[in-house]
């Protein structure tokens, strides 16, 4: 009998999800993906150096809850595939660096961060004594934390009427804490805890539904062969079931009669389908590869009002790629806290933002983060070799990007001294246009439709659409999760709803 066939658009790390899901059900499934790699913002490529081979993560670096939701796709349908993740060690940790201080060790597990929490809590009672001024006094922490751990289900679909960071002023008004605590947010959502003048904050509620989430596993880890290792299991699953995918491939149109999808156009020649899913973004299917006079007014309405993820609105993510001529750092991760504002005055985010990233201005100081993916699977860099990665904010637009990894290089330098003597290479890949080239959405967001207020839950864009036979993956209509973990999930969802209509 001839296999039913399944189109989808995009090889993100939710259109690979589905692809495995829909195959499993004996759709003959093509993945078509315009770029040369596979995985769009979860990916990596192949670096050649002096003849040495060195894989290097274009986007991605972190995975908060390691492959706990990638792997969910197998579980569904029984297979023994599955995705293999590098988890962090009781004795090379994550580490916090702050200068001044010895290192502090991220906890591993749970029985860890149990102890590390008592032991500050020790800390803090004996500090009482002391007379100079803790800048984290009545900061409330002990209250923030139990709330995260244990506001009920009502009470955080209440809390994501309001932005993260309206909810912590109504429990402190330390603004360090705020600012910290809002970094986290930003870190794992790529929208900002606070309204802007033009779109809105992330919902509190479901940013301390992610904490949680995040915190009561920690797991986090790292997929070996990097960041395109997660795609590259679902290639490897989707092939055995005799499904495909071809790269350098764009659709151009989505073909639809009658309210219904009955083909997609490639290079000028037409497919005949009647199952297309789409992973190129909410509004760039609506709009573009099937066109707004397809649908209801009212949906395209819908669409066109949904706000997008930072990363090419008031700031970039900068991620600079370093290959290294020895191994110069020890952890697998590290956080360099640094305020951006050394004034004693502490300004909130959203004042730094604006004096800083905005005007294109070097801040006084900057936090950042910085990887080392040969540390977490050696296989991604030649033997006695190292890559490090550093992940940081600049302006969307620079008139000088060069200013910018110096000043970021130099921060590093002050842990890291003689960093750049050992660099053999550093690529840079910036959030904003470069990002929107390569996913070929209209903005070169990072995440996809933002967590903000207005826009969680069940007021996130659904996976399926006004017209039969189109279906939508990906972080855009994903309900719940940290970035990949969003996108991975969706694929869930959208199967769930597919097999809804039709019968698999
Ligand atoms: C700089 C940066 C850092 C990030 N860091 C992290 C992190 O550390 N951890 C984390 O969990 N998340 C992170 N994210 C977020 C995460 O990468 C995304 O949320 C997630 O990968 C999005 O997946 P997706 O399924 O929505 O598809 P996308 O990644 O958006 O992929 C869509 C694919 O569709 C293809 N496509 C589009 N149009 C067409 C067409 N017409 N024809 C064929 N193909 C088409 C694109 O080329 C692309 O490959 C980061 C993102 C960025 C940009």
């Amino acid at each position: 009998m001839k296999k039913r066939n399944a189109y989808i658009v995009g090889s993100g790390i939710g259109g690979m999800a589905l692809s495995v899901l829909l195959a499993s059900k004996g759709f003959a499934t093509t993945v078509l993906e315009k770029n040369h790699l596979l995985g769009g913002r979860c990916t990596s490529y192949e670096k050649i150096h002096d003849g040495e081979k060195f894989i290097v993560d274009m986007w991605t670096h972190t995975f908060p809850t390691a492959e706990r939701a990638f792997n969910k796709v197998f579980k569904l349908i029984n297979s023994d595939f599955e995705i293999k993740f590098y988890h962090f060690t009781e004795e090379n940790p994550p580490q916090i660096w702050q200068h001044g201080r010895d290192p502090t060790n991220i906890p591993t597990s749970l029985d860890i961060f149990y102890k590390e929490l008592e032991k500050m809590q020790q800390a803090r009672s004996k500090k009482t004594t002391s007379k100079k001024p803790n800048p984290l006094s009545k900061s409330n922490i002990p209250k923030i934390i139990s709330d995260i751990f244990s506001l009920s289900k009502k009470k955080l679909k209440e809390l994501d009427e309001i932005t993260f960071e309206q909810w912590l002023q109504g429990l402190t008004d330390n603004k360090l804490i705020i600012n910290w605590l809002g970094i986290v947010c930003a870190f794992m959502f790529v929208t900002m805890a606070y309204d802007t003048n033009d779109r809105r904050g992330s919902a509190a509620g479901e940013t301390i539904r992610s904490l949680r989430n995040w915190f009561q596993r920690i797991t986090s880890g790292y997929p070996y062969g990097g960041s395109v290792g997660i795609v590259n299991g679902y290639k490897h699953a989707l092939e055995s079931m005799d499904g495909t995918v071809e790269i350098n491939t764009k659709v151009d149109k989505i073909l639809v009669d009658d309210g219904k999808v009955v083909g997609i156009e490639v290079d000028g020649n037409t497919h005949d389908t009647n199952l297309v899913i789409s992973n190129a973004g909410v509004k760039e299917t609506v709009l573009d590869l099937v066109g707004e006079k397809y649908f209801p007014k009212s949906y395209v309405k819908q669409i066109k009002q949904l706000e997008v993820s930072e990363g090419a609105h008031t700031w970039a993510f900068y991620s600079m790629k370093f290959g290294l001529d020895k191994k110069l750092i020890k952890p697998p991760i590290i956080f360099p806290m640094r305020r951006m504002d050394d004034s004693n005055n502490i300004r909130s985010m959203r004042e730094l933002i604006e004096e800083y990233m905005v005007k294109d201005r070097i801040p006084p100081s900057s936090g950042m983060y910085v990887t080392v993916p040969s540390n977490m699977d050696p296989s991604l860099a030649p033997p006695g070799k190292q890559l490090v990665n550093i992940g940081c904010i600049g302006p969307v637009e620079s008139k000088d990007y060069q200013k910018w990894y110096d000043f970021y290089i130099g921060i590093l330098e002050t842990w890291v001294p003689d960093f750049r003597k050992h660099v053999l290479f550093m690529d840079v890949h910036r959030t904003g246009k470069p990002l929107q080239q390569w996913t070929g959405r209209f903005q070169g967001d990072a995440v996809g439709i933002s967590q903000s207020v207005g826009q969680v839950r069940d007021k996130r864009p659904l996976p399926n659409t006004p017209i039969k036979g189109l279906y939508l993956v990906g972080a855009d209509v994903g309900i719940q999760g940290i970035g990949t973990e969003l996108s991975a999930l969706s694929a869930l969802h959208s199967f769930k709803v597919i097999q809804k209509d039709i019968t698999l």
